[in-house]
């Protein structure tokens, strides 16, 4: 299943420093639940354009049913979103990055 660059020594230390410093699903985290993740998700997509070993600040740290959630919506062509709490912690994590 793993391919590029998750196959990778490189995203294997970028995915494991990741969680070392947010051990916790961020968009859980948005909406006040405590899950550990378990994958890093880029934030933008490298098919959309995304650096496949960004900044930790441009991965996200999800908990498996976040980014199950997440992966269901874009296989559907959904925005995902809709997705209740992906769609919260989007929201907050935009006006973040304006605060930024
Ligand atoms: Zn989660």
């Amino acid at each position: 299943m793993a391919k590029w660059p998750y196959s990778t020594q490189r995203w294997q230390r970028l995915r494991r420093q990741k969680l070392r410093e947010y051990p916790l699903c961020e968009a859980c985290l948005q909406v006040g639940r405590i899950e550990p993740a378990t994958v890093v998700d880029h934030r933008i997509a490298i098919n959309a354009g995304g650096d496949p070993y960004p900044p930790l600040a441009e991965l996200t740290s999800l908990c498996e049913r976040c980014h199950n959630a997440k992966t269901r919506c874009e296989q559907l062509g959904e925005d995902f979103m809709r997705t209740a709490v992906i769609s919260l912690s989007e929201r907050q994590l935009d006006i973040a990055n304006l605060r930024g």
